[in-house]
């Protein structure tokens, strides 16, 4: 029964159709010149952000949930995001 999954379990049913143009873009110079403490790689559920071996920022859209978490921690306002194009993006199983 689906009430009885725990949420990792019900976020691994949604689907993802993934639009290779991308929805999330950083400017990764005022990520580096700018930004200490990095908000976004704490606050995105589905672990969209990672550091890369120079320690810049190096998004991964493809799980993007749209929640809109990322956009509001940047204090720096180094992301650019906006919705994925229409038919592309997450698809919810569990609202
Ligand atoms: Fe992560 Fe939400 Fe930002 Fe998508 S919109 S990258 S899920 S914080």
């Amino acid at each position: 029964m689906a009430w009885a999954l725990k949420v990792e379990e019900k976020l691994g049913k949604n689907v993802f159709k993934v639009d290779k143009e991308g929805h999330i873009k950083i400017n990764r110079e005022v990520c580096r010149s700018k930004c200490q403490p990095k908000y976004c790689l704490h606050v995105c559920p589905a672990k969209v952000y990672s550091l890369d071996k120079q320690g810049d920022i190096l998004p991964n859209p493809d799980g993007c949930l749209e929640c809109g978490a990322c956009v509001i921690a940047c204090l720096e306002e180094a992301l650019s995001w906006h919705y994925p194009k229409a038919g592309y993006g997450v698809q919810y199983r569990f609202s």
